[in-house]
């Protein structure tokens, strides 16, 4: 995909609003290369914090950007770091993905810390790297604009199954990336011609009395 966009963008400076794709799509960084170019990801976000014990996974607890920080259904802040150092290279800087921890004190005084935390003693939660881009996505994923995105890609989706399994081009007959386009380019034009029969089917013959 990152090939295809910055050809596009070389050979006829086109870049695009949004990208319609599915969940293969939704890593961290493919994300994150989608938002630094202003290109709205309508992709569904690869997310491995989903938690199925029935305890609250990283969703439940919102994000306060400026303070850099998570904060817990009971109000209670998660914290990177507890003490400010004057070094910015010295503490636990985790590159690529930072936890952050709730106070041990403030978890076992907590009267959720059942559905938080019931085998620790204190909650933590991991902060990927493009998290924002992440984040982005997957307030994207709330809007109106995206259930219609999920809908058109579905639409091209079933052309390419089509393609592959009535049209038979899960494999190429013919050689080379011309012979590929000859016959896409072929398969394409018999699908918008099925397309356009089922619009405008033929008149019908008229029976002689
Ligand atoms: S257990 Fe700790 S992190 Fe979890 S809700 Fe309670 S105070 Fe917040």
């Amino acid at each position: 995909m990152r090939t295809m966009l910055v050809r596009v963008k070389d050979t006829f400076d086109l870049n695009p609003e949004r990208i319609i794709a599915d969940t293969a799509y939704g890593s961290g960084p493919m994300l994150g290369w989608l938002v630094d170019r202003k290109i709205a990801p309508h992709i569904p976000v690869i997310d491995k914090a989903g938690r199925t014990d029935g305890t609250w996974s990283r969703a439940d607890f919102e994000w306060d950007a400026e303070n850099n920080q998570y904060i817990c259904p009971e109000g209670e802040a998660l914290k990177q770091f507890r003490r400010n150092y004057s070094d910015p290279d010295r503490g636990p800087t985790g590159k690529g993905v930072a936890k952050y921890q709730a106070l041990k004190l403030t978890c076992q005084a907590c009267p959720s810390k059942p559905k938080c935390c019931p085998n620790a003693d204190a909650r933590k939660i991991t902060r990927e790297e493009h998290e924002d881009a992440r984040q982005v996505a997957r307030d994207i994923a709330k809007t109106d604009q995206y259930a219609v995105s999920m809908r058109l890609r579905k639409k091209v989706e079933m052309l390419f199954a089509h393609l592959k399994r009535i049209l038979g081009l899960g494999r190429l007959r013919l050689r080379g990336p011309n012979g590929a386009n000859d016959e896409f380019l072929l398969a394409a034009t018999a699908q918008i011609l099925r397309k356009l029969a089922k619009i405008f089917p033929a008149p019908q013959q008229m029976r002689n009395a």
